[in-house]
């Protein structure tokens, strides 16, 4: 059977408002949420009723999409508030919910709500897929742990959307499935509230010795075992729109705005870049450029290549990147050529400092000067979002990014 291929959908994840509206302006399709209760980030901002509202009115002016995360395996008291939840996001006008639970998915059925089945329900293979869709869900996001092969077949069997990571951190375990966190610290993955216990360094305690540790070692640094590089599939971007998925996901709805923009910018180039002209398809070293200047730990291609490479990093579980995100330009004044920039790191007159525009290409300059709210002198910025104005080389889009 012959994969029919369309443009996929860019779907990034927005941890809070801000970065809803980063991953919108940056060019993403459609974002993804949690609101304040049931979605598998429970450390996240995530949003309140209101503030769903208002998403939604900011996506849909955009005509683009949003989807709540309530992938969550629900236990009998949460029930009559997950019901009440479905159906505030039914009346939200929120374009389809994520659901890990069949619980959930009943629930949701009575509602208008679109069903898009979850990572978090591991679906690996076309039987389960079919079934997913036969139970009323329209699009099924594919566990982490499949090929490329795997995923032509299920698309060739499944009547429902695709939707696969293309970027992001990955689990050690099936896709969140895990008890390491909840048997080390009490706080349960399959609820949302992951401790990352994979990350952490472990060392070898003999219970007589209890402050004796003794290394496991795996080099000089120490041993992180269960240390998952981030997933990245850019360079392999052709192949996945290849397989016929209808949505390329971003992980990350804890990650920051810097994150979110930078990655989302790259792979909108990229998808578009591909149905320009797919028979002359090149990746480009800005992209890869751009993917390294965010937060990430080493990249991997996951289980899509099936290569057998390791997908594990053991030197360290600290994510490393090469800019400082330093603020948000609010304002450009053309007349004047100031911006005004919402302060995130601190910066100072006489540095170096690059500015990453939403459409518009990125360019690098000095500060040469810099006044503060009250038109003030100042040197530096070191309050938290405090709006500063400097002199800029060039135009600048509402929404750029000032990074080191
Ligand atoms: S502890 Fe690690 S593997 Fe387990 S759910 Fe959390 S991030 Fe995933």
């Amino acid at each position: 059977m012959s994969i029919n291929i369309v443009k996929p959908e860019l779907l990034a994840p927005a941890g809070n408002f801000e970065k809803l509206q980063a991953a919108l302006i940056y060019g993403a399709d459609a974002v993804y949420f949690g609101g304040k209760n049931f979605s598998l980030r429970a450390f996240g901002d995530n949003f309140t009723r209101e503030e769903i509202l208002s998403a939604v009115d900011f996506t849909h002016a955009r005509g683009k999409k949003i989807y709540a995360a309530v992938n969550v395996f629900a236990h009998n008291a949460d029930l009559d508030a997950l019901n009440d939840y479905l159906k505030f996001l039914d009346a939200a006008k929120v374009d389809a919910v994520l659901i890990s639970d069949l619980g959930v998915l009943s629930l949701a059925k009575e509602t208008n709500l679109k069903i898009h089945v979850s990572t978090q329900a591991n679906v690996t293979n076309f039987q389960a897929a079919k079934f997913f869709s036969e139970l009323g869900a329209s699009r099924i996001v594919l566990a982490r742990e499949l090929s490329r092969e795997e995923i032509l077949t299920i698309k060739n069997f499944c009547a429902a959307e695709l939707e696969i990571f293309v970027h992001g951190a990955m689990c050690i375990s099936y896709s969140g499935r895990c008890w390491l966190s909840k048997f080390l610290t009490g706080r349960d993955a399959n609820s949302g509230a992951c401790t990352h216990s994979c990350r952490w360094k472990y060392n070898l305690v003999e219970e007589t010795r209890p402050n004796e540790f003794f290394p496991v070692g795996e080099d000089v640094r120490g041993s992180y075992v269960m240390n998952s590089k981030d997933l990245c599939l850019l360079p392999y971007l052709d192949k996945v729109i290849q397989s016929g998925v209808a949505s390329l996901k971003i992980e990350g709805r804890m990650k920051s705005v810097n994150y979110v923009a930078g990655v989302v910018k790259v792979y909108r180039a990229a998808i578009d870049s591909y149905f320009d002209n797919p028979n002359d398809f090149k990746i480009r070293d800005e992209w890869l450029d751009e993917l390294d200047k965010v937060a990430h730990r080493p990249y991997t291609t996951g289980f899509f290549l099936s290569d057998g490479k390791p997908t594990e990093i053991y030197s360290t579980s600290k994510p490393k990147r090469s800019s400082e995100f330093l603020g948000i330009v609010r304002a450009f004044d053309a007349a004047t050529k100031l911006a005004t920039i919402e302060q995130r790191g601190k910066f100072e007159v006489g540095q170096r400092v690059e500015f990453f525009q939403p459409t518009g290409k990125t360019f690098s300059q000095t500060i040469t000067s810099m006044r503060d709210e009250n038109d003030e002198k100042i040197f530096s910025a070191p309050h938290a979002q405090q709006l500063v104005k400097i002199p800029v080389d060039e135009p600048l889009e509402i929404w750029s990014l000032m990074r080191s």
